[in-house]
């Protein structure tokens, strides 16, 4: 993988045959109204594919053939060990592609190739593996009741589930809703986001391959306003899980109460704290603070974009970062050693850029990047952009930008850190970094988020749930308890005579 040069992908990229149509009922196909949508290179601004661009008359097709799918129990019913198999198998051959996969997965999202190759594809690789394995050690219960009945407590699949993901992390998104939906039985329709469709349409044909019968995973690309709108809107549809911004998490909200009340999950935006004390390791500190907001372009919900720094070092650690973050300048992402990439398109780069007109305009002080790059490539790049005397209550410390823009803000108590990491809407995740546990552990506990670290950043796992306080969400992907979000708990209450 990483021994290959980036003239290597550059080879590779041409000789690619991307396939762009929607997967139905086991096969490739056209969108029923024919109708295509283009599917960009960010790091050059290039053509990658044609893509089906489905509506709501492919969404009903497909909702009754995965409807059929469930009730026909090739799949629901089958013993866990077998499908445990199938998904295990479909792992193993997402591991074989894992070179043409990571590379349609750098041209789509425009994510560096080492971190597609290193950690996108290995991770959805591990996160449908585990999810199979897991599956077959999963028990039902009995409960404590009295000897004269006997009361099972059973897990059952919803039945339909749709999947809506975002552009950042198209693949993961795709395994972490897949592999336990999929794993507990249920029939399931993935709408990947427009702009990054091709990682989800490349695996779904390794799943057949991998023995998933027919129509119990879809993936129709299209509109989130038509065809996205209509899956969550559907009467014949058990379950939604969505990752995706607060905004759209809020109006699917409202489509559940307002069609069959499906159940809906949903992880979304993050306005992520990480927390500086003077004691702490400075260097390694600043090495991940610069990680946690840089990496995938700052593109990342669970980005640390409030670096909350403790006043007597704020200006040294302050130089330290803006020193850590000139090794974050875009390049091309098929070159092997860049570390970060081109924002998705052009119109998140003028968000970005608007932002930071936002930033100086309130008084905080630009003292790193703030521009756009490369601009003669094609692409959408754009310079690591720090601000220092930042107030939490600015817009730059409290909307999510979705680029690589920090925010350091400084404190001077315990207290104090916790109070300004807590006033926000978001709850996603977040960090701390000191050398005295105590301090450590007690700000860590007493900040509201749904992941922390403590003299770490992007700590995470399979094995650990992941998901939102507030309004970063309210479901889990991950670990045993993504379960949950797939499952009902069903009670039979059996009595004797
Ligand atoms: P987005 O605009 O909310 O879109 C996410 C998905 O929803 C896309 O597939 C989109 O389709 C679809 N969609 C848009 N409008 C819809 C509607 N009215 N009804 C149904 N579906 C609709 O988010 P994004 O810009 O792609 O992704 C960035 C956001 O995702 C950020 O807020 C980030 O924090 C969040 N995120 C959260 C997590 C997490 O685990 N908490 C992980 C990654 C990203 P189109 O592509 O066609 O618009």
């Amino acid at each position: 993988m990483l021994d290959k040069t980036v003239q290597d992908w550059r080879v590779m990229a041409a000789g690619l045959d991307i396939e762009g149509r929607a997967f139905i009922n086991g096969r490739y196909e056209n969108a029923l109204s024919g109708q295509t949508r283009a599917t960009l290179n960010p790091a050059d601004g290039s053509q990658l594919a044609v893509v089906a661009s489905c509506g709501p008359e492919d969404a009903d097709r497909a909702v009754t053939i995965a409807r059929e799918t469930f009730e026909s129990g090739v799949w629901a019913g089958m013993a866990p060990a077998d499908r445990k198999m199938v998904l295990v198998r479909w792992a193993e051959l997402i591991e074989t592609h894992a070179d043409e996969i990571a590379l349609l997965e750098c041209l789509d999202v425009g994510k560096p190739i080492a971190d597609t190759t290193a950690v996108d594809v290995p991770s959805a690789v591990r996160t449908i593996r585990w999810s199979g394995e897991a599956i077959d050690k999963v028990y039902d219960e009995i409960s404590p009741t009295s000897k004269d009945c006997l009361a099972l407590i059973q897990r059952l699949p919803l039945g339909v589930v749709a999947a809506i993901v975002p552009w950042n992390f198209p693949l993961s998104t795709t395994a972490w809703k897949l592999a336990p939906s999929l794993a507990t039985g249920n029939s399931v329709l993935l709408k990947p986001a427009s702009n990054t469709p091709l990682s989800a349409l490349r695996i779904a044909s390794l799943a057949s391959e991998a023995g998933l019968p027919d129509g119990v995973l879809q993936v129709l690309p299209g509109p989130g306003g038509s065809l996205g709108r209509h899956l969550a809107l559907h009467d014949d549809i058990d379950g939604l899980t969505f990752t995706g911004s607060t905004e759209v998490g809020k109006r699917l909200m409202q489509f559940s109460g307002e069609s069959n009340l499906k159940r809906t999950f949903l992880e979304l935006g993050g306005k992520s704290p990480n927390i500086v004390f003077a004691d702490a390791d400075l260097e390694k500190a600043a090495t991940m603070a610069a990680v946690a907001v840089f990496y995938n372009g700052g593109q990342t919900c669970t980005a640390g974009t409030r670096l909350i720094v403790e006043e007597p070092v704020r200006e040294e650690f302050l130089e330290l970062v803006i020193a850590k973050s000139r090794a974050w300048m875009p390049g091309d992402p098929l070159d092997p050693a860049t570390a970060m990439g081109p924002l998705i398109d052009a119109a998140q780069l003028e968000v970005v850029d608007d932002y930071v007109g936002v930033g100086c305009a309130e008084g905080a002080r630009l003292v790193a990047g703030g521009r756009a790059l490369r601009e003669d490539s094609g692409g959408c790049y754009y310079e690591p952009t720090i601000f220092a005397a930042v107030e939490n209550r600015m817009r730059i410390a409290q909307e999510e930008i979705f680029g690589p823009v920090m925010s350091v803000i400084g404190f001077s108590s315990a207290e104090e850190a916790v109070a300004i990491a807590n006033d926000s809407i978001y709850g996603l995740a977040g960090a701390v970094w000191s050398r005295d546990i105590n301090t450590a552990h007690k700000v860590a506990a007493a900040v509201r988020v749904g992941t922390m670290g403590i003299n770490n950043y992007f700590g995470g796992d399979i094995t650990v749930p992941f998901g939102g306080f507030k309004q970063s969400g309210n479901g889990r992907d991950k670990s045993m308890h993504a379960f949950d979000d797939y499952t009902e708990l069903k009670t039979t209450w059996i009595e004797f005579d």
